[in-house]
């Protein structure tokens, strides 16, 4: 008799023991590029923090990979976006101190198309209301600063000198290793099922190793946020994005330092043409190669079933949009990949709390393929968000009372 209820005592020790180890502050559901900043903001603010990855981090299957991400101000989407923007170079500034590690490289970023273009006049716009300084290019060909492009006479051509890019898996990593020092705790290799709200308040997430509770959830879950948030699920769409990494003739005037970063808007087929000078491997990693890609809805998917292999004709199209733009951009393809976007009807993010369940669940989603530089100022709101219930950044205009 003695020794059985010795037996239960310790039983329920283990299972108190246990429910304290599963229970935290905040559980952030994904840790990729929202995820891990969100990550970060909370456990310097001594929150007791659960990140769940269902792969690696960072990875490859979602949208994050690829090198590098352009970051700019004279934003076309949306002048609303330009207050974000600035608190984001800052964050990504403190990130790069708090590490020791150089993120944002400034290599300013060349828009060319038609004045009338949509994403012309949106940088324009942008600059104008909030004084982003912009250059206009001189398209004389006895004065063309960069020899390497050539657009059609009717263009016009624009720098933004304060724009370049990101290297997001790096960026990542780092949001995480900090996380990780400030005592949060990041599972990886370990896939969420379900959560639900509990009767009493907080959430209960159950995931394929465990069954974590928290007083709130942050659902940062990028092209598989729509399997957690059935509301939303209607509005986000998922597409394959394709890229291609090229060896030119003689690579030196694509190189970095010789070329910035770049948009230009295509008249052949749909979307903008982008993309970044090529970088030194020591530095940045691979792939090798003068990188492309178009900024336009690609294939319908689904986040699970995503045909990798990119076809001849998707390669092709890529390579005649570089061959009209850089005459001698290429001798040969080095790699093409694959990524995903998740769009909103109007291609702005969803951040907000998830209507109906208290304040105890914050979404970001629908990042639209132009996410990733805010993820240092996203992570910054969404950390407010659960931990405050409010932000002072100006996020009104991304909330879910636009779709439900
Ligand atoms: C080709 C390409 C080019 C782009 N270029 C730019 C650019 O130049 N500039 C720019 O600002 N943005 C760019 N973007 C967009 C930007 O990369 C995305 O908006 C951003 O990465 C989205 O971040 P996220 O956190 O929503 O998604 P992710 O970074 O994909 O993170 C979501 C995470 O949630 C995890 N997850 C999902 N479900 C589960 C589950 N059940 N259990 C556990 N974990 C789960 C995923 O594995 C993933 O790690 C580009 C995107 C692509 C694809």
């Amino acid at each position: 008799m003695g020794k059985n209820s010795d037996c239960v005592v310790m039983d329920v020790q283990i299972k108190a023991s246990n429910a304290e180890h599963n229970s935290f502050d905040v559980i952030v559901l994904g840790v990729g590029s929202m995820g891990s900043a969100t990550c970060f903001h909370l456990a310097r603010r001594g929150l007791k923090v659960l990140g769940l990855e269902q792969f690696s981090i960072p990875h490859d299957q979602g949208s994050h990979a690829g090198q590098s991400r352009i970051i700019r101000k004279a934003y076309f989407e949306h002048p609303d976006y330009v207050p974000l923007l600035e608190r984001a170079y800052q964050n990504w500034q403190d990130l790069e101190k708090l590490t020791d590690t150089p993120l944002y490289h400034e290599t300013g970023l060349l828009y060319y198309g038609p004045p009338e273009d949509d994403m012309m006049q949106g940088v324009k716009l942008s600059a104008r209301t909030y004084d982003v300084p912009l250059e206009v290019l001189n398209q004389d060909p006895n004065q063309n600063k960069f020899p390497q492009i050539s657009v059609p006479d009717h263009y016009e051509g624009l720098l933004e000198p304060g724009a370049g890019f990101l290297p997001p898996e790096r960026a990542i990593l780092l949001y995480t290793d900090q996380a990780i020092k400030h005592g949060a705790v990041i599972k990886t290799q370990e896939k969420v099922l379900s959560w639900e709200k509990n009767p009493g308040g907080g959430v209960t997430v159950i995931s394929d190793k465990g069954t974590y509770h928290a007083a709130k959830l942050v659902i940062t879950a990028g092209p598989w946020a729509g399997h957690f948030i059935p509301q939303l699920k209607p509005k986000l769409q998922v597409t394959r994005q394709v890229l291609a990494w090229v060896i030119p003739k003689n690579p030196q005037p694509f190189e970095l330092g010789q070329l910035p970063c770049w948009m230009i808007v295509d008249e052949v087929n749909p979307g903008i043409l982008y993309g970044f000078p090529i970088m030194p491997v020591g530095q940045f990693n691979g792939p090798i190669g003068f990188k492309a890609g178009y900024h336009v809805p690609g294939q319908v998917s689904d986040p699970d079933r995503i045909d990798r292999e990119v076809s001849q004709e998707e390669e092709q199209k890529i390579i005649d949009a570089l061959l009209r733009f850089f005459p001698e951009s290429y001798q040969s393809t080095h790699v093409l990949k694959t990524c995903l976007y998740t769009y909103t009807p109007d291609e702005n993010f969803v951040i907000d709390f998830l209507p109906g369940f208290d304040q105890d669940v914050v979404i970001a989603a629908g990042f639209s393929g132009h996410g990733f530089k805010f993820a240092s100022v996203v992570g910054e709101i969404l950390a407010d968000l659960s931990a405050k219930g409010a932000t002072a950044l100006p996020i009104g205009f991304l909330n879910t009372s636009r779709f439900f």
